[in-house]
């Protein structure tokens, strides 16, 4: 049997999995991120203790939280990941939706990190 010919298959065409084994390697999995056993029950902790979408509640919406959204991204930082006061619950579109858009907006310098959270800080 012929070996078979190698195919260049740019990523961004492959299957989901590869697309999220590349995305993993760049930026690390979740688990080297952070997000191991300890971040699951803190993170269950702040839901119970904030079950509400402080994005939604700007909005007058009222939304289940279900993403404990780090206010000021982390990007590796521990001590960012892991402060208290850098949290906030928010639903599943807020956080993807305009929180990465206010993300966005502030990686490039246009907004204020104060701007990355919704609502009073409590
Ligand atoms: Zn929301």
């Amino acid at each position: 049997m012929p070996e078979a010919i190698p195919t260049y298959r740019p990523v961004h065409l492959g299957t989901r999995r590869a697309r999220r084994r590349e995305h993993d390697a760049r930026r690390g999995s979740a688990r080297s991120r952070g997000y191991n056993t300890r971040w699951e029950k803190s993170r269950k902790v702040y839901l119970a203790e904030h079950p509400l979408c402080v994005c939604c509640e700007v909005h007058g919406r009222v939304t289940p939280a279900t993403v404990v959204d780090h206010v000021i991204p982390h990007q590796g930082d521990m001590v960012l990941f892991w402060d208290p006061d850098n949290r906030q619950g928010l639903c599943e579109d807020c956080h993807n939706g305009e929180k990465a858009h206010l993300e966005h907006l502030w990686a490039k310098g246009n907004i204020d990190a104060s701007q990355l959270r919704f609502g009073a800080v409590v």
